[in-house]
């Protein structure tokens, strides 16, 4: 396994991370005990980061991972977030976000979290983010309760639009560096990097359309990105490649990226993305995807406050 430096927070990230999204059943129902012998199998096979959130399957991520890691937390770096609590339920709240984390903290059996996030900032006003939140994140730090802070969403320049206001440790953009998206290249790296500000990557599968067996009923992207998938996934099979590895191996080769974060509830699954490690990029193969791709790459859905996707 390869560790990458987390920005200038000291942490370092397995570059293949454990999203725990499918632990709250996001990607059809998981099996409880196939769950936890899932974590043990990443933690021995080197995945050092868990990333979850009170929102995956409203808290039964956070109860599932907790559940998975007792007796074994030292071996991990632990991420989770506060402010979104339900697809249409945000508190971005300084009184919501000291409560949220002893929440949190009861869920993972644990008494401290590593990476504190802000939940898909995107639905909150700016300033209020700016002066109310991150100040708050900042309150846990100072606290113990949390080692670091950073905020997650989807539109990159809102995200670097933030944390040009207010310094955040990390932060976390999901669909915008994949074989469907590289906009988080023009929009937020140059920015974090520069700033030493940890950078995640969340979803390089695109939540599922880059897998054999395609996207959730729920995925709100548009025609052209399934179809544009589908011209992907062609091309692998003439070559007779896993789209999902294609996929992962793309992200994996980012330079910045401290860890791609994968959503992931098998150890099935983990045990195919850890093969994935050892794949060689083919640089000859990511010019074919990238025409097949066409007019389809960063082809975006709305998400959040219309004000924070200009
Ligand atoms: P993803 O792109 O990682 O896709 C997950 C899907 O891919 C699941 O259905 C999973 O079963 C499948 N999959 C994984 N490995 C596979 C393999 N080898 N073969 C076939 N299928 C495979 O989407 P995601 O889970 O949404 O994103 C990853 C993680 O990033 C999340 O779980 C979460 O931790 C984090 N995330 C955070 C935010 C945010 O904070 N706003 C948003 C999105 C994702």
């Amino acid at each position: 396994m390869e560790y990458r430096k987390l920005g200038q927070t000291g942490l370092e990230t397995s570059i293949l991370g454990f999203g725990t999204g499918p632990l709250g059943d996001l990607y059809g129902l998981a099996d409880p005990a196939e769950i936890i012998r899932a974590v043990q199998l990443a933690i021995e096979h080197g995945i050092n980061f868990f990333d979850s959130s009170p929102y995956y399957g409203l808290t039964l991520s956070e109860t599932r991972l907790g559940e998975a890691l007792v007796g074994r937390r030292d071996k991990v770096l632990l991420a989770t977030k506060a402010c979104r609590y339900g697809l249409e339920d945000f508190d971005f709240s300084a009184k919501r976000i000291l409560s949220s984390v002893n929440e949190s903290l009861r869920r993972l059996k644990t008494d401290y979290i590593d990476l504190f996030q802000a939940h898909d900032v995107e639905f909150a006003d700016l300033r209020q983010v700016v002066e109310e939140t991150i100040p708050a994140l900042r309150k846990v730090q100072e606290s113990g309760k949390v080692r670091y802070i950073g905020i997650t969403g989807y539109p990159p320049r809102f995200l670097r639009t933030i944390a040009q206001q207010v310094p955040v440790d990390t932060i976390l953009s999901y669909c915008h560096y994949d074989l469907l998206n590289t906009s988080m290249e023009q929009a937020l790296t140059p920015f974090a990097r520069a700033a030493g500000v940890g950078l995640i990557n969340a979803s390089a599968l695109h939540m599922g359309i880059l897998t054999e067996q395609g996207a959730p009923k729920w995925h709100p992207a548009p025609r052209e990105v399934h179809d544009a998938a589908g011209r992907i996934g062609e091309i692998c099979k003439k070559r007779n490649l896993a789209l999902t590895g294609v996929a992962l191996r793309f992200a994996f080769d980012h330079p910045y990226v401290a860890s791609t974060l994968v959503g992931m509830k098998t150890q099935a699954e983990i045990l195919t993305n850890l093969d994935f490690l050892r794949m060689k990029s083919d640089p000859a193969l990511l010019a074919e995807i990238r025409a097949a791709v066409g007019p389809a790459l960063d082809l975006e859905w709305p998400s959040g406050k219309p004000e924070n996707n200009a």
